[in-house]
Formats: structure tokens, sequence, C-alpha cells
């Protein structure tokens, strides 16, 4: 298919049910790319773990919004996950593996490994008390 630049937003509450509309809702935008069904599969993935984020540390399961922007450009995904809630102290320990500030719960520190290792670029920004954005790029090759 001829690649034109296409773009989307979407803000929703941050609450767990949200979590498998987000991935889902980026997962159809894609589909412009003629992805694979792993290529789809990996920006799922990536999705669901920035925006499990947002609603377990971010928001601490309180109330709060998540904002995704995604952009479509010369078959690149463009995603930014932002919150505004508790911001990380230090971004480079938060995307080590294995580091959560979780431990006793179900957390396994994985998350920022997850999206690193399923898109091609990461990069996250964050400050205490104000929030937290990851931007993420993966190329498609498609079908
Ligand atoms: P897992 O994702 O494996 O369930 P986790 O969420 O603790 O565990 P990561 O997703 O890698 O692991 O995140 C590492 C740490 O970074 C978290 O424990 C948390 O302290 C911090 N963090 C991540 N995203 C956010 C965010 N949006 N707002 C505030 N803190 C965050
Ligand atoms: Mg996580």
């Amino acid at each position: 298919m001829e690649n034109r630049q296409n773009k989307m937003r979407l803000v929703f509450s941050a609450i767990p049910e949200n979590e498998a509309f987000a991935r889902a809702t980026v997962a159809a935008f894609c589909v412009s790319l003629s992805p694979t069904i792993e290529e789809l599969n990996d920006v799922k993935m990536a999705v669901s773990e920035a925006v499990t984020n947002c609603i377990v540390h971010a928001y601490k399961e309180q109330e709060g919004e998540v904002f995704i922007d995604t952009e479509i450009c010369d078959n690149v995904l463009h995603i930014k996950v932002s919150d505004t809630g508790a911001g990380i102290a230090s971004v480079s320990e938060a995307i080590k593996p294995f580091f959560t500030t979780c431990p006793e719960g179900e957390r396994s520190g994985m998350g920022f490994t997850v999206m690193e290792t399923f898109m091609d670029e990461l990069d996250v920004v964050s400050n205490v008390g104000v929030g937290t954005q990851v931007a993420m790029k993966k190329k498609f090759y498609g079908r």
C-alpha cells in the first residue's frame, strides 16, 4: 500500500480495563502498514507495558489520564505514551532489567526491557511530580 503520513491521539482513564483497549486500538491503527502478526504483537506488548506502568506506577491506581500519540511516517511507527503522574526519580535505574519499585507485588521489573526488546528505539523522559513520557519507534517491513 502507498505510504502516507497518518496520526492518531488517544486520551483515556488510567484504569486496568483500558489497557486492552489501548493495545488493540494502536494495533488497529498499524493496519495500513500491512504488518506481520509478529510486528503487531511486538507493538501490542510494548503499548501494554507502557500503559500498565501509567496505571500502576504513575497514578498508583488513583484517578488519572493516559495519553497516546502515534504517527506513521515512511513505514515507521512513532508512539508516545504519557502520564501526568508521579514521575521517575532515576530513569537510568528504572530502565535496567529487573529494577522495580514494587518487588513485593507481582511486578518483575521487566516492562522497560520488553519495550526496548520489541521496539527499535525507546526514550524515557520523566520529572518527579510532573509525569513521564515514553517515546518508542518501530520500523515495519510488513507482509
Ligand atoms: P513489570 O513491568 O515487569 O510488571 P515494573 O513495572 O516494576 O515491573 P518496569 O515497567 O520496567 O518494571 O518499570 C520499572 C520501574 O520504573 C517501576 O517499578 C516504577 O518504579 C518506574 N516506572 C515505570 N513507569 C513509570 C511511570 N509511568 N510513572 C512512574 N514510575 C514509573
Ligand atoms: Mg511495568
